[in-house]
């Protein structure tokens, strides 16, 4: 009988082994043993750990060397983002995300020279940490429609209006900011840097969240803040495409994020279902539940191999929306039945703080949320299918 072909891909080797367990083991030293603790306190030491993110070269792992990042790929960052789900915090995950994925990659991709000695070097330092702010009390889904103004007052603009669920704004030192300076719809949208110490800004009170509660994602209020034009990422009223672009990689590590919440969950259960017994057997050997798990890692090794085709699109330069589109989607919402189902599997014990399933399905519950709900992900493969 012949073999089963090798798979093409993922092109993982002993250098992104050897990152990942470099990544595994400040994991476990420097976040595990915080992660209840933590999401208790509804804050984490971001700034101290991001910096020895930094020292470690994990910030900018696929971004330029005169960047201030490694110049690698977005395989070794894959091993990156796959690895920190050992945290076994989602919140904190995420807080790393947003810097590393979210924040900074636009001004990697556009910002200029000046821009990038500013901000992004500091922040690949850990000096600076970055933030997101897109969504506003009265839009999220609908992007084009937002309205927070940036109004040109000689080399300035004036910036005026609210930000809300922003992750990392509560104690970022920047934020990359979506901002009406035209007309209204999409094509009147820029994107600016904002540094969080201009006057006339505000953090509004702590929102109360489901998850994700290591971290704060925040109301943010602008009242007449006077920031310079050069600040202008791109060029003006070009900032809705660079937005949508940027999506591609934050979804794409949500994806991850995702799918290494699922695999750790089914590693703890697995165990757990070891040695829990019930009518004098373990319970993971009652044929319901193996047969519950056969499907599940099944389907963790599917949710994999759609990530990493989005990672190859993401690595060749080719417009990943679909592949991306389709890894969040699925990912998101998988991670919705495994983690139902790891929970369920601890019986009582899933529904007590001292396990860590509960988090990560309070957590997770997001995925099909942030950065784009799972109907939008619906809307986009519709229409690239021709729907
Ligand atoms: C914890 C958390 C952290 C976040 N962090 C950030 C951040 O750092 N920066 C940032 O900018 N934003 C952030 N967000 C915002 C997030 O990206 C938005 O919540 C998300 O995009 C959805 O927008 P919305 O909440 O306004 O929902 P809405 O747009 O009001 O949607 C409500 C419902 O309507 C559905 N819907 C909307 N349009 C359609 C359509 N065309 N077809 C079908 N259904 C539709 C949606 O799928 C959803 O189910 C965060 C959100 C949360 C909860």
């Amino acid at each position: 009988m012949s073999s089963t072909p090798a798979l093409a891909f993922p092109p993982f080797g002993p250098d992104h082994e050897a990152l990942r367990r470099t990544v595994r083991d400040w994991v476990y030293k420097e976040l595990h043993p915080h992660r209840k603790t933590w999401d208790d306190a509804g804050e984490w030491p971001a700034r101290e750990l991001i910096q020895q993110l930094a020292q470690m070269g994990c910030l900018g792992i696929r971004y330029p060397e005169k960047d201030g990042g490694q110049g690698l790929d977005w395989w070794f960052h894959t091993a990156f983002v796959e690895e920190l789900a050992h945290a076994r915090n989602g919140g904190v995950v995420m807080s790393i995300l947003v810097h590393t994925d979210i924040s900074t990659p636009v001004l990697s991709e556009i910002g200029t020279p000046e821009q990038k000695e500013e901000f992004l070097i500091p922040a690949m330092r850990g000096e600076l940490i970055g933030a997101l702010g897109v969504t506003e009390p009265d839009c999220g889904s609908d992007v084009a429609a937002i309205q927070t103004t940036a109004r040109i007052d000689g080399g300035d603009y004036i910036i005026d209006g609210a930000k809300t669920y922003i992750t990392n704004g509560a104690f970022a030192d920047f934020i990359v900011l979506a901002v009406r300076t035209g007309a209204a719809g999409h094509a009147g949208i820029s994107l600016v840097l904002f540094p969080t110490n201009t006057p006339g800004f505000s953090v509004g009170k702590k929102l109360d969240k489901l998850g994700t509660r290591a971290v704060d994602s925040s109301m943010l209020h602008f009242d007449g803040c006077r920031i310079p034009r050069r600040n202008l990422l791109g060029v003006e009223n070009g900032g809705f495409i660079h937005i949508m672009q940027n999506f591609q990689g934050e979804r794409l590590v949500g994806a991850l994020m995702a799918t290494g919440c699922m695999e750790v969950s089914l590693q703890d259960a697995l165990e757990y279902g070891r040695t829990r017994k019930a009518f004098n057997r373990p319970i993971g050997s009652f044929q319901v539940w193996r047969h519950k798990f056969a499907e599940h890692l099944t389907s963790l090794q599917a949710a994999k191999l759609v990530n990493y085709a989005a990672v190859a699109r993401m690595q060749t330069g080719e417009d990943p929306t679909l592949q991306v589109s389709m890894a969040k989607l699925f990912a998101g919402d998988l991670a919705q039945k495994v983690l139902y189902d790891c929970l369920q599997f601890h019986g009582g014990a899933g529904f007590i703080e001292e396990y860590d399933i509960a988090r990560a399905c309070r957590d997770m519950r997001l995925m099909p949320i942030g950065g784009g709900t799972s109907e939008i992900m619906k809307e986009i493969i519709g229409k690239w299918s021709g729907l």
